[in-house]
């Protein structure tokens, strides 16, 4: 039968800040040498006293400006007890009752859904820890790197959305420049508790543990969905525990059962006093939403509006910071370009020109836009000269690839090219005569009515002007053989 499925999330970013959570080393997530950016008190060396990092905190505090949240002013630490070896303290500094940041909201693009998020909190990261044959090697580089964790309320209702919010989420904590949260790298790591229920109530909640990218935050709900149904269809109790997500497999395995927060004997960080935020953090309410970035959602309907672009192309735009701003500049570039003739026409130019020709080269060549030499006025240019038919659209793509590599004018590498389409129309005749000449049977056919030698005459004909670096225009070339065949 059909069963109501509820998700939750819990969701670790690693916050982008230059040094660790509670002492000064680099927190540095490039960084390959193992066992590098370490010292005595991320190490847990006994008698050393942690100094929360004020950066780390206004950034948790400027996620919780952009999701319309309450913000705490008074906060502390807790510690979180447990024994692992990537845990040299043998607990965690964390935050417990007193989080930093509580309802706030966040709204799925598509759907409009929103999604309660009860609270974001920040915490220190623990080690990495690698397996080699019977070994365990373990790299403190990460140990005490500073994390915000988010969760939300249980308002996800199919995998689908849980994958929409994680991923609006990393959007947003880029937009911040809060968290780089890239998946792979490990800077964002999403766990899911996911329940189904026949009914209004809610049912075994399951947690589900090393999900690792996008499409497994969906194939792990998916099938843990799935699964519980199966169970409760045969008529078998559900289990409250925790699952890992078998990404070679694409299924959840037990772990442990659930453990409860008392398991973790929490108690307040008596080496850090509560904290007053407006004085530890330096931070007014006001300030903080008043340094706010355009959000992604505002950039969608102002871009909607502005720009008449909606679905994937508005997403290019909305993911890619930089190609938004190269975009918006080029289009005022094109405008001045085209004594601001018609901007609706530039505008859909820029758009089709970005998102495919340019997102074509950049892709086959694996570079992103800071990677190339092209300009926003380059480009603004290139859009004109098409607009006015000075190049063929062919030759655009051709004269784009080449901005892209040696960031010349358009203007210039047309003419150098010889694609522009204006040349001189005593040449273009002379041209044309000549394969007049060499193409009789065509010349022949053609006044018998076949209307295609025509156009096999100014095809030939644009070749041999390419050849001589000529600029043709072949509806030009048609009129001069119309002319000369009369
Ligand atoms: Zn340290």
């Amino acid at each position: 039968m059909a069963y109501k499925p509820t998700i939750g999330l819990e969701i670790h970013a690693e916050l982008a800040t230059n040094t660790k959570m509670f002492c000064s080393c680099k927190n540095d997530p490039d960084e390959r040498h193992p066992n590098i950016n370490i010292c005595p008190v991320c190490l847990g060396h006994p008698g050393t006293l942690p100094v929360p990092n004020k950066e780390a905190i206004h950034k948790v505090l400027k996620f919780g400006a952009a999701i319309g949240a309450s913000i705490a002013d008074e906060s502390r630490f807790d510690r979180k007890n447990y024994f692992y070896p990537d845990l040299p303290k043998g607990y965690q500094i964390s935050q417990f009752p007193y989080p930093l940041v509580r309802e706030g909201i966040l709204e799925l693009p598509f759907s409009g859904k929103k999604i309660r998020i009860t609270r974001a909190h920040i915490e220190e990261d623990a080690a990495r820890s690698a397996h080699e044959g019977k070994a365990t090697l373990v790299d403190y580089n990460r140990a005490g790197v500073p994390l915000m964790e988010l969760v939300t309320e249980p308002d996800l209702n199919s995998a689908g959305e849980a994958r929409e919010f994680a991923e609006e989420l990393q959007l947003i904590l880029r937009y911040l420049g809060v968290s780089d949260a890239d998946m792979e790298k490990g800077q964002m790591r999403v766990e899911a508790n996911i329940s189904v229920s026949p009914d209004a109530n809610l049912g075994t909640k399951v947690e589900v543990k090393n999900i690792n990218s996008f499409r497994a935050v969906e194939k792990a709900i998916e099938f843990e969905i799935a699964r519980q149904g199966k169970l409760l269809d045969e008529g078998k109790k559900l289990k409250q525990e925790t699952r890992g997500w078998d990404d070679a497999h694409q299924k959840t395995v037990a772990q442990r059962s659930k453990e409860e927060a008392h398991d973790y004997r929490y108690f307040p960080e008596p080496d850090i006093p509560p904290m007053k935020l407006s004085e530890v953090a330096e931070f007014s309410f006001s300030a903080l939403t008043h340094e706010l970035p355009e959000l992604p959602n505002k950039k969608r309907v102002r871009f909607r509006k502005e720009f008449n672009i909606d679905g994937e192309k508005l997403e290019i735009f909305v993911r890619n910071k930089r190609f938004a701003e190269f975009f918006e500049e080029a289009v005022s570039e094109g405008n001045r370009w085209n004594n601001e003739a018609n901007p609706k026409k530039i505008t859909e130019l820029s758009v089709n020109y970005l998102t495919s020709d340019l997102m074509g080269i950049l892709k086959s060549n694996e570079i992103s836009l800071e990677d190339t030499k092209i300009t926003p006025e380059n480009f603004g240019e290139l859009m004109k000269m098409i607009l006015q038919g000075e190049i063929s659209s062919r030759g655009a793509k051709d004269i784009l690839a080449i901005m892209v590599a040696s960031g010349e004018s358009p203007a210039e590498i047309a003419k150098r090219e010889g694609v522009l389409q204006t040349g001189d129309s005593g040449e273009l005749e002379n041209i044309a005569r000549a394969i007049l000449a060499s193409y009789d049977e065509a010349v022949r056919d053609y006044k018998k009515g076949k209307e295609a030698s025509l156009q096999f005459l100014v095809g030939q004909a644009m070749r041999e002007a390419k050849q001589q670096k000529i600029g043709a225009n072949p509806a030009i070339l048609k009129e001069i053989f119309l002319q000369l065949l009369k």
